[in-house]
């Protein structure tokens, strides 16, 4: 069973909470077991569990910055995009969530992010149960 969906992002970087998409999506599939990949196929994107909170959503992008900033990328010389990719493979491209009774297990403050790092752009996601 394999689900996808479009988001549209609108910044270059961005945290946008689909965990209400996952969750439709894991309804649907009616899978009562068993786990839930969410993956973006994009090397300029990532997926993050996170608090939806304003203020954290801000420290989340603060810190983003801060760990790409004052570097010479080699790669911003071909595509000026070398932050964007680093960010990606560091928050890592997809993240494995637990789905019992067909619900998705998490916490009460652990929300499902798409983590945009190079927008604005059409992203997709990509839902695969195991
Ligand atoms: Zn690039």
């Amino acid at each position: 069973m394999f689900k996808e969906f479009e988001i549209p992002t609108k910044d270059r970087y961005e945290l946008i909470d689909i965990t209400d998409k996952v969750e439709e999506i894991v309804k649907q599939s009616n899978i009562k077991t068993g786990l839930a990949l969410v993956f973006v196929p994009h090397s300029t994107a990532a997926v993050l569990l996170i608090e939806n909170e304003t203020g954290l959503k801000q420290d989340w992008l603060k810190v983003f910055k801060k760990m790409v900033a004052g570097f010479d990328f080699m790669h911003n010389r071909i595509d000026n995009n070398a932050d964007s990719h680093i960010l990606s493979g560091l928050v890592g491209q997809g993240k494995v969530v637990p789905v019992e009774n067909g619900n998705i297990i998490r916490g009460a403050w652990q929300q499902i992010f798409l983590a945009e790092f190079d927008g604005p752009k059409k992203r997709k996601v990509i839902v695969k149960f195991i």
